[in-house]
């Protein structure tokens, strides 16, 4: 059994949908299991139109038009179609009554992109000749707790899932079709994990059913060693550890979120990336451990526009209890802070831009010196922190040699990244130049 799951902008259209389907099918032979998001860009169309009811409005003709206009183009009448437009609409006029759309109310409301999707998609497979059946989240037994909007799956749904699709690997007689982002908590109330939810969903029906592989399928060859649209030469990382995947999630490679492959490394069950523009090509496999690389280092990764706030504070010499002070203050601010560094009398913490800092300076301001940054990049090299001290001799000399300025270094505890700070300015000059560097010099002398 093998997961494939694809993306709303994978299933946007007929075409894309006529062309994911020709993938799946030539994979039957895998016993495919497939998720899908939701159409397109529906999730937020039905965001805007919970917006819009609490203002009165309710139309809705157009998403419906869209979805109808799809099935059309498939050649494919789902049944239960009308009644969920019906059910949408009386939601909609729900919200514009009572004029409030809770957060409860909201996972109810977006929930209808996944359903239309799956309800469309199996239709499509059914007029093919393909027996399939369709699972809405709960019904394939994924159970969260009610933290509506952001829930999190509880592990009873990993025997329950099991229970509904484990034993399908014998006596496979149809392809299951499962909707992403979406489940129920206990009490029945429809809750989702949060925007892009639906690689979750993939990566917990991969853990629970022990597939051999979990496909997320893109519009990338895979994990790249850095941002295509700072360095237009990045390629496709073949193997990369959980750990070094989640490095790279955390600090802007927007691939995979980091979360969404959890449930998949604990029970170390492989996730692979795939382009479905370029099906052929190997994409990025994540495992459990770390593969050696050829290279030192993997992949160059960069947060732009964030903070730096430096404290200084004569009094932390030899103190105890500073740092739990100034972590405290952010923490009661819900600020968090994504790299640390530290010395005997002061310690440098970044946050993102947009972090309103003026209220906790002043609480900072109380037992320390404070001095603020803005515009300022965090940039990430995952690899083999084994060889650390080779890695920052030639980051240095690279640097050096082109007048780029480091503000502060830090090492990750998980060992596997290395993260600098350098103006945002200077974002595309300095990727460029260790990209250059790390993956092509290489490839030039060999
Ligand atoms: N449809 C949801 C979203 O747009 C979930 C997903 O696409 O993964 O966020
Ligand atoms: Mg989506």
């Amino acid at each position: 059994m093998i997961i494939m799951k694809f993306g709303g902008s994978s299933v946007k259209d007929a075409e894309r949908i006529k062309y994911v389907t020709k993938l799946v099918l030539e994979r039957l032979n895998q016993k495919p299991v497939l998720v899908f998001s939701a159409m397109g860009k529906t999730t937020d169309k039905l965001l805007a139109l919970g917006a819009e009811a609490l203002t009165g409005k309710t139309d809705y003709s157009e998403l419906k038009e869209y979805h109808w206009q799809v099935c059309e183009d498939l050649k494919v009448k789902p049944k239960e179609l009308d009644s969920m437009f019906t059910e949408l609409g009386e939601l909609l006029r729900g919200i514009a009554l009572i004029k409030e759309l809770s957060p409860k109310t909201k996972d109810y409301l977006v929930s209808f992109g996944e359903r239309l999707s799956v309800r469309i998609i199996s239709a499509y497979l059914d007029g093919l000749g393909q027996k399939v059946n369709y699972f809405d989240g709960w019904d394939a037994g994924i159970v969260t707790n009610s933290n509506f909007t952001e829930a999190e799956i509880l592990s009873c749904s990993y025997n329950n899932i099991y229970e509904k699709l484990g034993n399908l690997d014998n006596s496979y007689d149809f392809i299951p079709v499962v909707t992403g982002f979406i489940a129920k908590d206990k009490n029945g109330n429809i809750t989702t994990f949060g925007r892009g939810g639906s690689d979750l969903t993939a990566s917990v029906l991969g853990a629970a059913l022990k597939v051999a592989e979990i496909q997320v399928w893109k519009d990338v060859d895979g994990i790249l060693t850095t941002d295509p649209r700072i360095v237009s030469r990045a390629k496709p990382v073949p193997n990369i550890s959980f750990e070094e995947a989640a490095e790279l999630a955390y600090f802007g490679a927007k691939v995979l979120h980091p979360l969404s492959i959890q449930p998949a490394m604990a029970h170390g069950i492989p996730v692979r990336v795939k382009n479905s523009y370029n099906p052929d090509h190997p994409g990025t496999i994540i495992i459990g451990t770390t593969v050696a690389s050829e290279g030192l280092v993997k992949a160059i990764t960069c947060k732009r526009k964030v903070t730096v706030v430096d404290l200084t504070s004569t009094r932390m010499l030899g103190q105890h209890g500073f740092l739990a002070q100034v972590f405290k203050i952010f923490s009661e601010a819900e600020i968090s802070v994504d790299m640390v560094a530290t010395s005997e009398v002061s310690v440098s913490v970044t946050l993102n831009n947009r972090t309103n800092i003026d209220d906790i300076k002043n609480k900072l301001e109380e037992f320390s010196e404070v001095h603020v940054e803005h515009n300022k990049a965090i940039l990430s090299l995952i690899g083999d922190i084994t060889r650390s001290s080779e890695m920052l001799d030639s980051v240095f000399s690279i640097l050096r040699k082109n007048d780029i300025n480091v503000q502060m270094i830090s090492q990750g505890a998980s060992k596997v990244n290395i993260g600098f700070i350098v103006e945002d300015t200077e974002v595309e000059r300095c990727v460029n130049e260790l990209h250059l560097h790390f993956f092509e010099m290489q490839d030039k002398t060999e």
